[in-house]
């Protein structure tokens, strides 16, 4: 029995701050876990050696700034995580270990059309393929994180009726999932995984405050708050899609006039082209077609950059994020895009908040969602399947 503040208690606390910043970061120096836990170096050192004699992490040699030193990793053979990401047209699914590597992954087409029985269906044979493909047995599978292209309900866990797949209002995709495969499943949104595998592997790496904005059918942002995903109570933050740019401007999908999304979304900017460039242009195309220097291209991706910039203005004088990263087809167009947020960022915003804030294309492209989904399981899995190897019952008190 446990009591606050005994020395166990204690010692379970700094065990379980040692494995989270480990855990979140994928591997740390010594030095770097200090830091990040606030424990002493002699008190990291012994808890290092402690879990790494438990099997827990792994420790490598490395070097920090030209010194030696010693990395920690959480153990690769310690479990898997797997990540599933309904696309609009696509799903993908990755299976990684608590190391933070990618240990397999593919993307097949998905028809959008396709019923959610049939897409789950699809889902369970390649995520059991791609275990299977690892030699690692189904029984070290610790969770699935699962996105979906649209808002999650937070009190029914049911898809919201704006979600772009039809059919599958309604459906609890957790439930589903977790049904066929018998591990738990942790569901987002695409946008927030999205930030969640820029934060972890890709242009978000190292800052606690971002946000990821993705321009697809709709627009929407993740955000994430000091090192944590913000989704507000209802699980609606993010809609930047929603901001006011004009009130006398288009009819929005959400009822109001001149939304942000009516100035950015695929279906209100392409009409723009088709009678010039043809009625089967998509964004990915016009993206194209403006690294090539199609100058009417050019002109629509730089107006998109600079309503997207009007938004992220917004955001900076709410948030004071440190860095914003752009995802989707859009971010391909690079500075095409990223010049006109930034112009749009310094216009509006108030310069304090503007002059830290760093806008980056993503890193990761079409994997950031799937990336994310394995870091949404590292973020919720909790560490006491993990400790339970390092602090059997009746450990005795540790100083
Ligand atoms: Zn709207």
């Amino acid at each position: 029995m446990e009591t606050p503040g005994s020395q166990t208690s204690l010692h379970r606390a700094n065990l379980e701050r040692v494995v989270r910043a480990v855990r979140m970061a994928g591997s740390l120096t010594q030095a770097e876990i200090a830091r990040t836990t606030g424990l002493s170096a002699a008190t990291v050192s012994n808890i290092v050696r402690e879990l790494k004699d438990s099997g827990t992490v792994e420790v490598t040699p490395t070097s920090a700034g030209g010194r030696r030193a010693r990395s920690v990793s959480l153990s690769g053979s310690a479990g898997i995580v797997i990540g599933v990401d309904f696309g609009h047209t696509h799903l993908r699914v990755a299976v990684g270990n608590l190391a933070h590597q990618v240990l397999a992954e593919e993307s097949e087409p998905l028809d959008v059309d396709a019923s959610s029985a049939q897409g789950f269906g699809r889902a369970e044979e390649l995520v059991t393929r791609l275990i299977a493909a690892t030699g690692i047995g189904h029984d070290k599978v610790i969770g699935v994180g699962l996105g979906v292209p649209g808002p999650i309900d937070v009190v029914s866990g049911t898809l919201g009726s704006t979600s772009i797949l039809p059919g599958w209002t309604g459906i609890n995709p957790s439930e589903e999932l977790s049904g066929r495969l018998g591990v738990p499943v942790y569901v987002d949104n695409d946008a927030n995984l999205g930030a969640l595998g820029e934060l972890v592997w890709g242009s978000g790496r190292g800052v606690k405050d971002l946000a990821y904005i993705k321009v697809a059918s709709g627009v929407g942002a993740g955000l994430v708050i000091d090192g944590q995903i913000y989704r507000g109570p209802g699980g609606t933050a993010g809609e930047i899609g929603h901001i006011t740019l004009d009130e006398s401007g288009p009819v929005c999908r959400c009822g109001n006039r001149g939304c942000l999304e009516t100035f950015t979304a695929a279906r209100y900017v392409l009409p723009l082209l088709q009678s010039s460039h043809g009625a089967d242009l998509t964004m990915e195309r016009v993206v194209q077609l403006a690294r090539e220097g199609d100058p009417g291209c050019r002109r629509v991706v730089a107006d998109v950059g600079r309503h997207i910039g009007s938004g992220v203005a917004n955001l900076c004088n709410l948030l004071n994020p440190s860095r914003v990263v752009l995802g989707g087809d859009l971010a391909e167009a690079g500075e095409l895009v990223l010049g006109p947020i930034r112009d749009s960022v310094s216009r509006y915003a108030i310069p304090s908040a503007a002059r830290q804030l760093s806008v980056l294309p993503g890193a990761l492209g079409g994997r950031a969602e799937v990336l994310g989904a394995l870091a949404l399981v590292l973020s919720e899995m909790g560490d006491s399947t993990l400790l339970e190897s390092a602090l059997p019952a009746g450990t005795p008190a540790f100083t």
